[in-house]
């Protein structure tokens, strides 16, 4: 059992070959206030939107992430480019695979209360990308390989809506995706690197923060597939708390040699 103190610990790079960055181990009691904080209100209730108007809230957020995404990539050593792919399907639900393919569930826009919900769990996947968490483990890339093939045919016929920044996808293909599993670390990285492209789009974190609150509460009632495979408890809510105060430590700067150590400030 690692000690809980000091409450952040910035563990080396080499610690894990594959992280990007490493979320600071959080103390019980942090974790026990989000515990209770998760307890205390109210799950988020689904405003139904119509398909239109889902499209329009989807495509407007992730015309703003997407440019943010691609600068964190950087960062990161990576290039991305972004494809995003509706799904109308009522689950409030994202996944990413292929190269920089993302898909977003109606669901999504119809729980988040603001934009600045719905870009946090559109620049999650997005971080899952930058991490290169996709291609990380021989089942997820053959799952993708997979559905690359559904998700092709998906694109072909409605290539036209692509210059709007959102093509429109079949139900339940983010559904299909969501089995594919990420560790709790993984899951954790893609929180706090979601955050820096939240931060460098100029969305509000503390409104992220409050979308994975929501999460917490919907879990103990509502089945999601993004609840599934995204779990989201106390644990996940001290962890972005604690890796938001670490990013902001310093100034946000994130490098292919770790978080802090950017020799080529933006
Ligand atoms: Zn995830």
């Amino acid at each position: 059992m690692r000690s809980a103190l000091p409450l952040l610990v910035l563990l080396p790079l080499g610690a894990c070959a594959d992280a990007a960055y490493q979320v600071p181990v959080v103390s019980p009691a942090a974790q026990a206030a989000a515990s209770a904080e998760i307890q205390q209100g109210q799950a988020p209730v689904r405003r139904p939107l119509t398909d239109e108007q889902a499209k329009e809230a989807i495509a407007r957020v992730a015309r703003r992430l997407a440019p943010a995404g691609s600068a964190v990539c950087q960062d990161l050593g990576r290039q991305c480019a972004w494809r995003f792919v509706y799904d109308p399907s009522q689950e409030l639900n994202a996944a990413a695979t292929g190269e920089g393919d993302i898909i977003v569930q109606r669901g999504t826009a119809e729980y988040a209360r603001n934009d600045d919900q719905m870009a946090f769990v559109i620049a999650h996947e997005m971080a899952h990308h930058a991490a290169n968490h996709v291609r990380s483990t021989n089942t997820r890339a053959q799952l993708g390989a997979a559905l690359g093939g559904v998700l092709a045919s998906v694109i072909g016929s409605y290539a036209g809506l692509q210059a709007d920044g959102l093509v429109q996808g079949a139900a339940g293909i983010g559904s299909q995706l969501a089995v594919i599993s990420y560790s709790k670390a993984q899951e954790r990285e893609a929180d706090a690197i979601g955050a820096t492209i939240l931060h460098e789009a100029g969305y509000d974190v503390g409104e992220a923060r409050e979308m994975l609150v929501a999460l917490g509460r919907l879990s103990g009632q509502t089945r999601t597939s993004l609840l599934s495979t995204h779990p989201a408890g106390p644990d996940r809510v001290a962890s972005f708390d604690a890796a938001v105060a670490d990013m902001r430590a310093v100034n946000w700067q994130l490098s292919p040699q770790g978080v802090g150590r950017s020799v080529t400030p933006k």
